[in-house]
C-alpha cells in the first residue's frame, strides 16, 4: 500500500480515541452557502453506504469507535444507528441539524440536542454519553452550549479544537480529557481535537480535512509525537471522506479544495492508521485516563475566566 510505511507498526501501546461524525456530503459546513438544509432531501443520500465502508474498514483492524450521529441522519435512516450499536461501537450526538452553534440560539439549540439524544438512544437502546457539535463550534462565543449539555445528560464534549480557523478554534486548558466548568457551574469532561506543535506552528493533527491534505508519514510521525509524550490523541473523519465518487457541488475553491482534497486516497490512508496504531471508542478511552476532579479554588476560577 502506497500510502503506508511505518516499520514500527503499533510500537505505541496508548489507545486513542476514533471518532466519526457521521453526516452526508452535502450538509457540511463547507457549503452552508450553496445548500440550506430545507435542500438536503433533494440530493442523493450516500451516508449509508459510505458508513458501510468506515465499518467495514474498523472491522477488518478490529477496533471499536465511536460514531458522532447527526440527527437528522438517524431520523431518515433508523437501521443505521442500529448497526452500529450491534457491530460494538459507542453511539456519540453530532446535534440534529448542523448548523453552527454561534448561530443558534440557545432555545432552538437545547430543543433540537435534546431531541437528537433521544432520538438516538431510542434507536441504540443504551444512553448516549457524549457530543460532538457541528464544525467543532463551541468557542468563546457559544460556551452556553457546554450548560445545555450539561442539563442535557451529557457526560462528555468534544467539539473544542485549539486552532485558528475562520468556523472554529478555542483555548484549551489541556490537550487531553480534563474537566471543564459551564457558564452555569456543572461540569463536563472535555476531550479536545489533538494539535502538535513544532518548531513554534501548532498544526491540527486530528484527522478530517487535514489527514487528507498531509502525506500519511507525516499524520502517523506528528500522532506518534502525541503517544511519545504518553498521551491519547483524538482522530475523526467523515463518511463522504471514503466516497471520491459523490456528486460534485459547484462551490468557491476554498470550500472545494476543504471537502475534495484527496478524497480517493483517504480509505487507504485510514486502513494504514487503524493498523499503526492502537484505537477504541472515546468512551473506553475515557475510562482508561480518568479525568482529577477541579480543587473548589480552579472551579471558581474557571467560571471567572472560561479558558
Ligand atoms: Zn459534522
Amino acid at each position: 500500500m502506497s500510502v503506508t510505511g511505518r516499520a514500527d507498526a503499533q510500537h505505541h501501546m496508548i489507545n486513542n480515541a476514533l471518532t466519526v461524525d457521521v453526516e452526508d456530503y452535502f450538509q457540511v459546513s463547507a457549503f452552508r452557502d450553496q445548500i440550506s438544509p430545507d435542500d438536503w432531501p433533494q440530493f442523493e443520500s450516500r451516508v449509508v453506504a459510505n458508513t458501510h465502508r468506515v465499518l467495514d474498514i474498523f472491522d477488518a483492524a478490529g477496533v471499536s469507535a465511536t460514531f458522532f450521529v447527526l440527527g437528522w441522519i438517524a431520523e431518515r435512516h433508523p437501521q443505521l444507528v442500529r448497526e452500529i450499536a450491534q457491530r460494538g461501537h459507542e453511539i456519540g450526538c453530532h446535534g440534529y441539524s448542523h448548523q453552527l452553534i454561534y448561530g443558534q440560539s440557545q432555545q432552538v439549540f437545547r430543543e433540537e440536542t435534546r431531541r437528537a439524544k433521544s432520538l438516538l438512544e431510542s434507536q441504540a437502546q443504551t444512553p448516549v454519553h457524549g457530543y460532538r457539535a457541528a464544525s467543532f463550534s463551541i468557542t468563546d462565543a457559544s460556551r452556553w452550549a457546554l450548560d445545555v449539555l450539561a442539563d442535557c445528560g451529557f457526560e462528555y464534549d468534544s467539539s473544542m479544537y485549539p486552532v485558528r480557523h475562520d468556523l472554529y478554534g478555542t483555548a484549551v486548558q489541556a490537550a487531553g480529557p480534563h474537566q471543564i466548568v459551564a457558564p452555569g457551574g456543572k461540569t463536563l469532561i472535555e476531550f479536545p481535537m489533538t494539535v502538535r506543535s513544532i518548531m513554534g506552528v501548532t498544526l491540527p493533527v486530528s484527522g478530517g480535512g487535514y489527514f487528507r491534505l498531509y502525506p500519511y508519514r507525516l499524520s502517523a510521525y506528528l500522532l506518534g509525537l502525541v503517544n511519545d509524550a504518553a498521551e491519547p490523541f483524538v482522530f475523526y473523519m467523515h463518511p463522504w471522506e471514503v466516497d471520491p465518487d459523490q456528486p460534485r457541488i459547484r462551490t468557491s475553491l476554498k470550500s472545494r479544495l476543504r471537502h475534495y482534497i484527496n478524497l480517493d486516497t483517504c480509505a487507504d490512508k485510514l486502513r494504514a492508521l487503524v493498523h499503526d496504531f492502537r484505537f477504541t471508542s472515546m468512551a473506553q478511552v475515557l475510562a482508561e485516563n480518568p479525568v482529577e476532579p477541579l480543587l473548589p479554588a480552579q472551579r471558581a476560577s474557571a467560571l471567572r475566566s472560561p479558558r
